[in-house]
């Protein structure tokens, strides 16, 4: 019996009591980036790859994955990696292949009906083959070649007529079917195409069709297809490829058996060597269908009048095979069930509207309670490449597991993703008037803020609104305002304004409240990037807590002299995306804050952009207590993000704290990670701090039009 395996064994297995794929825990991720969720195993994919390439050794095929089956950019390129070609079924899958990195030496073009812009494309591309399905077909890629000057391969589709024994859905060799062409037609266009300028034929293909379990299909074909081969070879047309599609069959069910590889391998290998042919082949779910399963989490349970559901928060939309062919998917619990857990019997659904929307029906399983998260084994291929949005449902992510570590290979769509490529006519624009701004209030550690989606770019002079409803007494007052808005570069753009109206670089406690913002709206998700004045950061979200990644810390000036009032002060300068000032302090209660702060703020020293002042007091262990006064706000603060992460690093630097040092803000508490490498060099710095939100509402017309 063979299931996702290396060396014979299944990538996903029970460890401790868990599900895991490899060496990671399947639950550890769905905790971190939610269900439902795609996940796959490097190993298992590899592994199948070599199997098949190991049983057909002795023709060395031309292995062409089928894109159709899973078209993930990282899965695609891991196999371009091995050497596989692709074989690919519109411009789409031409645009992927070639992105994923597979040689147009190595791709194979299949399809009925390509339009004469995709022929063009591949044709430009100078891809290995095209697989000719019809007479029409055939003339506009005669005519293109011409027109370009190519001479081009072509193998001709055969409908071979005979049953693979599988879903009706996914028959393709049959006469009834729109695939191919009749041999006879065939050999009338091959003829044809022996005195043809600008057509090369090469080869003949045939696909029986998908999860064909018996190889006695395939020994008929390939018996019939070289038999013709013989034939046209002594009309002067002599064929060098056969492509033998894909099909190759998975076991879906524990019992059921899969396509015997080794053995359909060594019965086909001697005909292609007695023919002096070379073979191709197009497998899809072969290769990726045991590597990947979709994780989902149950919402609900249910009892009707005749039934228990289960209702989980994956949907048809995200798996569409149960629906669709009435597909089996063996489901699996992430927490393993005990010999002794109860059984019961159970109808597995998702949240659409739509009564096919079902992964199993009278599924025996093991209990399962609300908030429990199952598996759907087997999902690798025709899952995530037929997701849909239906019902607006943002795709699910995707995930790579290798060994202990896991990458997101496709970020979960959010909801602005839905209507991306949407615009509402001019006409239509303005039936609605819309002469409110929606906003959020954040606090993060004491610095609130109101933030707005201006992707829309909706707010026309933000300096003006900013110092309108920063204002305390007057508006919804603030320490800032911050605009989420459209990036090139990151998940989004932040931009500050100060209450002041000017525009600022960077604020970290800024960066954590629209990163909990854009969470909160499902416009990012838990792990995001942030572009800023300041550079790019990156945002991790737990529940209150935020952590960002900070820019590398620069222009590091210790023991800087300062003249002020007479008096000489000593601190240190640090830009953490944006400049500090920071003073050592026995009791920094005691300090004039007031009085020195704005002297320093505007020292010559630092013109012409100024700086923020921090004073700082080292306190028992590995603890700072800081006062912070910010440019722009030209006040104290109850907290400042950068002002924490330069007391800390320059702390680090004079006074032997470590990381992570505690801020003590007189807003809350501030974490910051650090690596102090060799010449005061800082790596890998993180400010951690909560951002709640406080209240939501709207900005009304008048502040508008400021
Ligand atoms: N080649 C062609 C022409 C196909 O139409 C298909 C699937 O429909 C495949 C290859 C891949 O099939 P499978 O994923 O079953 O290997």
């Amino acid at each position: 019996m063979r299931k996702s395996s290396f060396n014979g064994e299944s990538s996903f297995q029970y460890k401790r009591g868990e599900l895991f794929c490899e060496d990671t825990s399947i639950s550890q991720i769905a905790d971190e980036i939610g269900t439902p969720l795609y996940l796959y195993s490097n190993r298992a994919l590899i592994d199948n790859y070599e199997r098949l390439k190991g049983a057909f050794k002795r023709v060395s095929p031309l292995i062409c994955y089928s894109l159709k089956a899973n078209d993930n950019l990282t899965l695609c390129r891991i196999l371009a990696h091995l050497g596989a070609g692709a074989d690919i079924v519109s411009g789409g899958e031409l645009y992927k292949a070639l992105l994923a990195g597979f040689s147009p030496k190595r791709i194979v073009f299949a399809g009925v009906g390509k339009t004469r812009k995709e022929m063009e494309l591949a044709l430009r591309e100078d891809i290995f083959m095209f697989n000719i399905e019809s007479r029409g077909e055939l003339e506009l890629l005669e005519n293109l070649s011409s027109e370009l000057h190519r001479k081009t391969r072509v193998s001709l589709r055969i409908n071979p007529d005979i049953d693979p024994d599988t879903h009706p859905y996914v028959r393709t060799g049959l006469k009834q079917n729109k695939f191919g062409l009749q041999m006879e037609k065939a050999e009338e266009l091959y003829l044809k195409l022996r005195d043809s300028k600008n057509i090369s034929p090469k080869g003949i293909h045939f696909h029986l069709g998908s999860q064909i379990t018996r190889i006695d299909p395939y020994l008929k074909c390939v018996d019939k297809m070289a038999e013709f081969i013989s034939h046209l070879r002594k009309e002067g047309v002599d064929l060098e490829y056969m492509d033998m599609g894909g099909g190759f069959g998975i076991g879906y069910r524990g019992k059921e058996s899969p396509l015997d590889i080794e053995e359909l391998a060594s019965r086909i290998a001697p005909l292609i060597r007695e023919h002096e042919l070379k073979l191709i082949m197009e497998p899809g779910r072969y290769l990726t269908g045991n590597a990947g399963i979709m994780v989902t989490q149950i919402l609900y349970r249910k009892r009707g009048k005749e039934r228990q559901f289960l209702i989980v928060d994956a949907g048809m939309n995200d798996l569409i095979r149960p629906a669709l062919y009435g597909a089996y998917h063996e489901i699996k619990k992430l927490r393993q069930p005990s010999k002794t857990s109860p059984m019961e019997v159970i109808d597995l659904v998702g949240p659409v509207c739509e009564s096919t929307d079902f992964f199993a029906k009278d599924r025996n399983l093991p209990r399962s309670a609300q908030g429990e998260y199952l598996a759907l084994m087997d999902t690798g291929a025709y899952g995530f490449s037929m997701a849909s949005s239906y019902n607006a449902r943002p795709l699910p992510p995707e995930v790579l597991v290798k060994g202990e570590k896991w990458t997101l290979i496709r970020r979960r769509e959010v909801y602005r993703d839905l209507v991306r490529t949407e615009a509402i006519s001019l006409e239509e624009k303005n039936v609605i008037p819309s002469y409110t701004i929606p906003f959020v209030k954040l606090q993060g550690t004491g610095n609130d803020f109101i933030v707005v989606d201006n992707r829309a770019n909706l707010i026309k002079d933000p300096g003006a609104l900013a110092k309108k409803v920063c204002s305390r007494k007057e508006d919804v007052g603030a320490d800032g305002l911050l605009l989420l808005e459209e990036s090139q570069k990151a998940y989004f753009k932040m931009r500050i304004f100060n209450p002041d109206g000017s525009e600022a670089e960077m604020c970290g406690n800024g960066a954590r409240c629209i990163a909990q913002f854009a969470y909160l709206k499902d416009i990012a998700g838990r792990r995001c990037t942030i572009e800023t004045l300041g550079g790019t950061i990156r945002c991790q979200i737990q529940g209150k807590k935020v952590k960002i990644g900070m820019e590398k810390p620069r222009d590091l000036r210790l023991n800087l002299r300062l003249s002020l009032k007479g008096e000489i002060y000593e601190g240190h300068y640090l830009n953490t995306g944006v400049p500090h000032f920071i003073l050592f302090a026995s009791r920094v209660e005691e300090v004039a804050l007031e009085e020195l702060a704005p002297l320093i703020r505007r020292h010559p020293k630092f013109r012409p952009q100024g700086t923020n002042v921090d004073f700082v007091q080292v306190t028992k262990g590995n603890t700072l207590k800081v006062r912070t006064y910010e440019r722009g706000v030209e006040d104290e603060t109850l907290a400042c993000g950068t002002g924490a992460v330069a007391s800390a690093l320059v702390g680090s630097l004079t006074c032997g704290v470590s990381s992570p040092v505690r801020v003590r803000m007189k807003g809350g508490d501030l974490f910051i990670y650090f690596e102090r490498g060799k010449d005061n060099n800082f790596s890998q710095v993180f400010l951690e701090g909560e951002a709640r939100v406080a209240f939501e509402g709207k900005i009304s017309e008048e502040a508008e039009n400021v």
